[in-house]
């Protein structure tokens, strides 16, 4: 685009130039024949006006021809560079047109798609994808079809050697040319990385939970044995040792759980319950908090009697760690509302409270890993910010969504939906 930009204003300054140049001639030699010749000879002046413009229509087109030499080296140049970064780029990347199938494809693509050039062009690649979210393969083909640039979503690629490989896909469109250029980065060795370290995780939380459970019940046993004969200050050490054997266990389940997730090793098992049954238990976990900051808790269980199928842990980490963090973030003498409404296909869980809210700009990031609002940290309540990380990928796997609505200061509102079965 550059070049053609100044070769345009080249082509008008000279031109202006020329038109000058032979304005200024044309006159000169007819003022000469008109003194020294036959004066005011039309004859004269048509030769003349001949005779210079074919010179100046010569001296054009060979200034034109030049030009457009010129122009010719610069796309050349151009597409040269174009193509070597195509070929020679670490990133692979092919070209398909509207049906999906490759028209190009550089020598990253070949091999990481374990291919040759004859073999990949004019098959689809599309079909190839795999995600462990069952839609964003046919979103991605969707967009395809739809001339829709993506950008970064990850996939599994079967390659043509029939080996699994781990990418992260963008697509960009270009309709003036009906192409579609699409980058594969490879991920598999990040993915095999990151599937170590969470298997690692789940094997050091796995072992760590034996001990730390030994450790409490040895307190337990010491507190009820010592209870006539210990000293206040002997019952308060022993309550900090729980205390914090307790937030250790709920850490190393933290954990456990998010490796669990990440590994995709969590089997579920489908278990019929009784929904008002199961959340009054749950609320019960947090009685003790509740008397204790006087909440007003209001349940909500409509119908009464519902029974789904549903599996019990992940429906257990949901319900219980969304009471928890609204016991958690309000002050005292707060309400906290929590139960379900179900229709004949979902059931909506909501878990409302009147605490302390989430800054607006922090509300983004609220579902990642060890994110914790910056009042939540000033509020001195205690928490990994692995919580609605564990319970996103939870509702995900029950095939449900979540929503937050939430006001710093105001209030926080959790909205989970979740299919019946
Ligand atoms: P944590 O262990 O810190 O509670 P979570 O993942 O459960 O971790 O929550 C992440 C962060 O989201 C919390 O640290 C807090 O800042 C915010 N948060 C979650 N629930 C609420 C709520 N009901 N009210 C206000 N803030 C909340």
């Amino acid at each position: 685009m550059e070049v053609m930009v100044s070769n345009q204003s080249t082509r008008v300054l000279r031109t202006a130039l020329i038109i000058g140049v032979f304005t200024t001639l044309f006159g000169i030699l007819t003022a000469l024949v008109n003194v020294f010749l036959i004066p005011y000879s039309l004859l004269w002046q048509t030769l003349i006006f001949i005779g210079t413009f074919t010179i100046y229509i010569l001296f054009y087109s060979s200034g034109d021809e030049q030009l457009q030499r010129e122009h010719d080296k610069q796309i050349h140049a151009s597409r040269t560079l174009y193509a070597t970064l195509y070929n020679q780029s670490p990133v692979p990347y092919l070209t398909l047109d509207e049906k999906g199938q490759v028209t190009t494809c550089n020598q990253a693509a070949l091999r990481l798609l374990d291919t040759d050039t004859e073999t990949i062009f004019g098959k689809t690649i599309i079909d190839r994808l795999q995600s462990p979210d069952d839609n964003a393969v046919s979103i991605a083909m969707g967009k395809l079809e739809a001339n829709v640039s993506f950008f970064d979503t990850e996939f599994e690629i079967a390659t043509f050697a029939d080996q699994k490989r781990w990418v992260s896909m963008s697509m960009f469109v270009n309709e003036t040319f009906n192409q579609r250029l699409v980058s594969l980065v490879d991920m598999t060795h990040r993915k095999q990385v990151d599937m170590a370290k969470s298997e690692f995780v789940a094997l050091a939380t796995h072992q760590l939970r034996t001990p730390i459970a030994a450790i409490r019940w040895n307190v337990e046993l010491l507190e009820r044995t010592m209870r006539e004969t210990s000293s206040d200050k002997q019952k308060n050490y022993l309550e900090k040792i729980t205390r914090n054997v307790s937030r250790m266990l709920a850490l190393i389940n933290d954990f456990l759980s998010v490796s669990k997730l990440e590994t995709g090793t969590f089997a579920t098992t489908i278990e019929t319950i009784n929904v008002r049954e199961y959340l009054t238990t749950i609320i019960d976990e947090y009685q003790q908090a509740v008397t204790e900051k006087q909440i007003n808790l209001v349940p909500t269980f409509e119908p009464a009697d519902l029974m789904i199928n549903t599996d019990t842990r992940l429906f257990h980490i949901i319900t219980s760690n969304l009471l928890s963090n609204a016991v958690k973030y309000v002050q005292n003498n707060a309400t906290i509302q929590f139960g379900y409404v179900a229709t004949a296909s979902t059931i909506v869980i909501t878990v409302a409270d009147n605490g302390i809210g989430i800054p607006a700009e922090q509300l983004e990031r609220l579902f990642t890993k060890f994110f914790r609002a910056s009042n939540a940290q000033l509020h001195r309540a205690e928490g990994t910010g692995l919580g609605l990380y564990i319970v996103k990928e939870s509702v995900e796997i029950l095939g449900g969504t979540i929503q937050v609505n939430s006001v710093e200061n105001e209030g926080t509102t959790f909205v989970i939906t979740l299919p019946l079965a």
